[in-house]
């Protein structure tokens, strides 16, 4: 049977005929115009572009592509376009006309699956219903695999639910919170997709989210984000995709153990009994410490790696748009300021990471007697504060003195900082906080001041206690914010403003482990076992996880009918 093409997106669908030949679409880059443009002049501007090179614009379709912020210039800050020009139909466009304009054909990522010939003992199981597990079973679905997807937290509903009792009343959920339920970890988040991955999957990604009721300007913005509130709605209509093509979803079904069958295939023990399964896709998520521990008992091939970990940093939002945008702080055009800073010396580095513009700082501990925080905002960006963690790269080697340089070292070197900050925060998940000023000022004790000027957002604001951050973070890594925060304040000035407050402490930035994997996407000497997402150390945020769940789901179909 011939290799079954799959085309994302007909309707984008072109042909790149060779040796001159036509092409029917292109794409016009560096429109660069001012603030407050109107799109129809963007469009002009790019068809005047387009004559000059002697393109027949009258053939085209015109439609913006990709608009990005260039505000490198703060008192000339641009818009810059790029803009798609579809051929129409019956026309086309001579290749060497599109090279001698300089504009970029435009190419349609057409990703072939080609279904394998063995079959497969039972159905598919997914463990972990986060971006990796969700695009994995969603394809696994669509065609024809019948996956069962399960994860250990709730339903969408009830983890809001749980989600809301913890931030009003500090009663924590272990399986269900910020880390675990549906749509995993991205879901209670500003919803970024922005990926520095170069794989076409990523588009895939993006169409589908819109597909699910994501906003139209995710494929256009070089920036995108969906939002928390519109977040949760896409999550669900993807999970009754999957149901209708075929799928199942089980919540609150924590896989526990995994027992390989004579015949090949597997027994998953579960909190909701065993299941029968042809292959075990396991998307855990990075805050799945029982099930690292589960799957090292069982020898699964887990290696500690590098990590993260830091504070949030908080400015109020209308500072941040002024430091980044001057007088244009605040036009519609540019929306809420987005940042990305960082600094490197010697080994380590500090860097900001998953800002939240116009958000609020979350409780995103799993774990009883532990606080961990981390960021999120809705789709309008609108609150009072923005925020961002400053994170300092930690390895393996200063896991060492937390049991060893091995896995477990890893997850308890996370857990002793979160277990300090539970404790410098008055042991009621409060947050422990400082103000920038005073951690730069190494201040401690009863020399520290109240926040005035920024409050936490943390759990909606007035559950926080004052307290040393440097009762909670190793001292390499307060001794690098600090250096860090004075340079960032160089390239942004103000950003290290005495009143911007820090709260810790941002311990999940990333997984603490990889479970090694071989070509074949399979654990190392564990045929019929797929580590995939962050959790397994494949992936680093939504649309990575998204993606590194697609590549693990057409392993799958290419092996098994
Ligand atoms: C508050 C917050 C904000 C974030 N903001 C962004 C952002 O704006 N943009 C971005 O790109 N990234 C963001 N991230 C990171 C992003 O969410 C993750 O990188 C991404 O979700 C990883 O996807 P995943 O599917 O690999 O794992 P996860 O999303 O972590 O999902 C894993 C799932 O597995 C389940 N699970 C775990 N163990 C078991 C078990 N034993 N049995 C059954 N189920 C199990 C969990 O309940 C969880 O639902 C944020 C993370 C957090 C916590």
């Amino acid at each position: 049977m011939p290799p079954m093409a799959v085309s994302w997106r007909d309707k984008m669908q072109y042909e790149l005929k060779n040796g001159g030949d036509t092409i029917k679409g292109i794409i016009i880059e560096g429109i660069s115009v001012p603030v407050g443009t109107s799109p129809a002049d963007v469009l002009y501007k790019a068809k005047q572009k387009m004559k000059r090179f002697g393109l027949p614009i009258g053939s085209l379709h015109f439609r913006l592509y990709k608009k990005s912020i260039d505000a490198r210039k703060r008192d000339d800050i641009r818009v810059v376009y790029s803009v798609l020009g579809v051929a129409k139909e019956g026309t086309t466009l001579s290749s060497e006309a599109i090279a001698r304009s300089g504009c970029k054909p435009y190419v349609e990522n057409v990703l072939s699956i080609t279904k394998g010939t063995t079959p497969l003992l039972a159905r598919p199981l997914v463990v972990g219903a986060g971006p990796a597990g969700l695009f994995c079973a969603y394809l696994l679905a669509r065609e024809g695999y019948r996956p069962l997807l399960i994860d250990r937290g709730d339903d969408m509903d009830s983890r809001v639910a749980s989600v809301e009792r913890f931030v009003k009343f500090g009663v924590l959920d272990t399986e269900s919170n910020i880390q675990f339920g549906a749509g995993g970890a991205g879901t209670f988040s500003d919803g970024k997709l922005l990926t520095r991955i170069n794989d076409p999957r990523c588009s895939f990604v993006l169409e589908t989210l819109k597909d699910m009721g994501a906003p139209e300007d995710i494929t256009l913005n070089a920036k995108p984000h969906v939002g928390t509130d519109v977040l949760r709605l896409v999550v669900t209509r993807m999970l009754e995709t999957i149901t209708q093509l075929g799928g199942e979803v089980m919540f609150r079904c924590r896989l526990d153990g995994i027992k390989r069958m004579t015949d090949g295939s597997f027994s998953a023990q579960t909190t909701r009994g065993d299941l029968s399964c042809g292959v075990i896709v396991l998307a855990p998520g990075h805050s799945a410490r029982d099930t690292y521990a589960m799957l090292l008992r069982e020898g699964y091939p887990l290696i500690p790696k590098p990590m993260s970990v830091g504070v949030r940093i908080e400015h109020l939002r209308q500072d941040m748009d002024e430091m980044l945008y001057g007088s244009m702080a605040g036009h519609p055009d540019l929306g809420a300021g987005e940042y990305h800073l960082s600094h490197t010396k010697g080994e380590r580095g500090v860097y900001t990471f998953c800002m939240c513009p116009g958000g609020e700082v979350v409780a995103a501990a799993s774990e009883e007697n532990t606080v961990v925080v981390n960021g999120m905002s809705h789709r309008a960006r609108n609150q009072t504060n923005s925020n961002a963690a400053v994170a300092v790269s930690v390895f393996p080697e200063d896991y060492e003195p937390y049991n060893g340089s091995d896995v477990l070292g890893a997850i308890e070197f996370q857990r002793r900082i979160e277990r300090a900050a539970f404790v410098a925060g008055g042991k009621n998940y409060d947050v422990p906080v400082m103000t920038v000023g005073d951690f730069l000022g190494n201040k401690a004790g009863k020399a520290m001041a109240d926040p005035t000027r920024v409050l936490p957002s943390y759990r909606g604001g007035n559950h926080f206690k004052v307290a040393s951050l440097g009762e909670v973070l190793p001292p390499y890594v307060v001794a690098s914010l600090s250096e860090g925060l004075r340079v960032f304040d160089k390239k942004l000035p103000g950003y290290a403003m005495p009143e911007a407050v820090l709260s810790g402490a941002e311990t999940r930035t990333s997984a603490p482990v990889r479970i090694r994997r071989g070509e074949d996407f399979c654990a190392l000497g564990y045929p019929g076992i797929y580590p995939c997402g962050e959790g397994a150390g494949y992936a680093g945020g939504i649309t990575s996880a998204a993606a590194d769940g697609l590549k693990v789901a057409e392993a799958i179909i290419a092996k098994y009918c």
